[in-house]
């Protein structure tokens, strides 16, 4: 079913009105590994003894001006906040809120001694960038070259759902040719993988896409539970740590830096607003902000996202996504992410 209300046209004042608020000085201080394991008593509950790469919550956050609203609750649940901002934790979780959004963690949320931690490398690389954008501006890349990825297509149909006859690349690429039309009109160049449909193979669409300043990829999901249904985001995993499918405790030697890698922060910050943006223009069900090493994801240097824009295996969610309306929609929502990311980058700029 669509929604009453339309996604709003991308306006690119937005991004900044939203960012500034928590673009505030602040810098990370992190404990050394000693002081992050917190004393020699078993955490609550029994668990095993925290691992020295954690680090307490209030170290992370408190800095950045945002406090504790509650002491931690018999579920393992705290909630740290600023006038403008607001993370959400629970002990043994890899999944935190952020601003309301789903967003995954690599490592698990540790309970201990009445207080939560985190991993550090989380902190660096997912925390960090989405809290205080400002301390990346280095790195960043003012965007105007977008590199659009339409998933899939020629031999490769990707997923689909017969009795509706709904193929993702034909999706996909209706998709890209939407959004191409929209930020060409907000004066940006895009760049496609394809604007017809012909087999790409998976290796290309990376490096080729290095020559813009981002790049989407643009796909729908499929689930063996017809319940599934829901907006996911990509970002590639930094290295060392473990994607958000994989629930090994040892991933054994796949943990390596990749080209992608060279954008951590900038990809973080990427998935974070395009993600919210279409969670918050097409209403729906918020599958969170993942990690993945996809191959088109690892072989970019450009901040890079793959968006999984709905379930054709759903029957309420494909049967919307049929409707040339809520496909326009879709790329709206896109766009209104890209748009706001574009701001931020520049509003970091001097
Ligand atoms: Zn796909």
């Amino acid at each position: 079913m669509l929604r009453a209300s339309r996604p709003k046209p991308p306006g690119r004042l937005e991004g900044i009105a939203r960012w500034g608020r928590i673009l505030g000085l602040g810098s990370l201080v992190l404990l050394s590994g000693a002081e992050a394991t917190g004393g020699s008593s078993p955490p609550p509950g029994g668990g095993s003894v925290l691992p020295d790469h954690y680090v307490a919550a209030e170290q992370v956050f408190v800095p950045w001006g945002l406090r504790p609203t509650q002491r931690l609750t018999p579920e393992g649940e705290r909630t740290f906040a600023s006038a403008w901002e607001r993370v959400s934790l629970r002990h043994d979780s890899r999944e935190i809120q952020f601003a309301g959004r789903r967003v995954f963690l690599s490592e698990g949320v540790k309970a201990h001694q009445g207080r939560l931690w985190l991993s550090r490398a989380d902190v660096t690389s997912l925390l960090h960038p989405l809290l205080r954008p400002l301390e990346f501006a280095k790195e960043a890349r003012v965007v105007q070259r977008i590199w659009l990825d339409a998933g899939h297509g020629g031999k490769d149909r990707g997923t689909h759902n017969d009795p509706l006859a709904l193929s993702e690349k034909e999706l996909t690429l209706d998709i890209a040719l939407r959004l191409e039309q929209i930020l060409t009109a907000q004066g940006f160049e895009v760049m496609q993988t394809r604007r017809e449909d012909v087999y790409v193979d998976i290796g290309e669409r990376g490096e080729r896409s290095r020559v813009a300043d981002l790049l989407v990829s643009i796909h729908f999901n499929a689930a063996g539970n017809p319940e599934a249904r829901g907006t996911e985001t990509y970002v590639l995993t930094p290295a060392g740590q473990r994607s958000t499918g994989d629930h090994r405790t040892d991933p054994g030697d796949e943990l390596g830096a990749e080209p992608g890698n060279q954008t951590d922060a900038w990809n973080a910050i990427l998935g974070y607003q395009i993600h919210d943006a279409l969670v918050e223009n097409l209403g729906t069900v918020d599958r969170g902000l993942k990690r993945a090493r996809f191959a088109v994801l690892r072989l970019t240097t450009v901040p890079a996202v793959l968006i999984e824009a709905g379930f054709l295996s759903n029957e309420v969610e494909a049967t919307e996504i049929a409707s040339p309306t809520r496909r326009g929609e879709i790329a709206e929502s896109m766009a209104h992410g890209i748009v706001a990311y574009a701001n931020l980058v520049l509003s970091t700029q001097p």
